[in-house]
């Protein structure tokens, strides 16, 4: 199996790549096209989605990934990771991939003072019934198109969703001893 990129443009890649390596999947940082050549799958970290938008667009990278998603990249978005994926972000201007069929509104679980770890209920098959899901300044799912799946869900809310090769969590899995998200994206990178 080709390894596993993590974007490294700005934000929290290196609990992803520890969590892998907990997982004993090969994962690097990746940041340049060529790159995203050689990998199976590609986890867009938490961190400030504007910024990692900008550097995106910056780097020339928006288009040409936003692309490979469409044909099949398999990818992994946590908190800014899911922002970029969605469709939409309330109210704010910023360059998103549009790939993923949810509409999010940003800080929408409080402030950084108000980060907060909680149970979250996972609902996909082959998933354990519940963990634990770390939440700073997450985005809420605020829509969810007919092709999207629920993988978790905290207060009536989905908090993990899946449109094909496509997860995304509005909260940070790799900042928990909990690793089944992440061994169900790696599943799904090597199916
Ligand atoms: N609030 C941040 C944003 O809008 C996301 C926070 C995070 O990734 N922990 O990009």
């Amino acid at each position: 199996m080709k390894p596993i990129g993590v974007l490294s443009l700005q934000g929290g890649y290196d609990p992803h790549l520890k969590m892998l390596a907990r997982l004993g999947v090969e994962a690097y940082k990746v940041s340049t096209l060529s790159e995203f050549d050689n990998i199976s799958g590609l986890i867009i970290p938490g961190g400030e989605s504007t910024t990692i938008g900008k550097l995106l667009v910056q780097h020339n990278l928006l288009e040409p990934l936003r692309e490979r998603i469409r044909s099949g990249l398999c990818v992994f978005g946590t908190c800014a990771g899911l922002i970029l994926l969605a469709h939409q972000a309330e109210g704010s201007v910023q360059p998103l991939f549009d790939v993923l069929d949810v509409d999010v509104k940003r800080n929408a679980y409080g402030r950084q003072s108000s980060s907060f770890e909680a149970i979250v209920k996972l609902v996909g098959e082959n998933l354990p019934p519940q963990m634990a899901g770390i939440f700073i300044r997450a985005p809420q799912i605020i829509r969810i198109g007919s092709e999207v799946k629920v993988l978790a869900s905290y207060e009536d809310f989905p908090v993990a969703v899946q449109q094909g090769r496509i997860m995304a969590a509005s909260f940070h899995p790799e900042l928990t001893q909990d690793t089944a998200l992440h061994e169900a994206f790696v599943k799904l990178a090597q199916s």
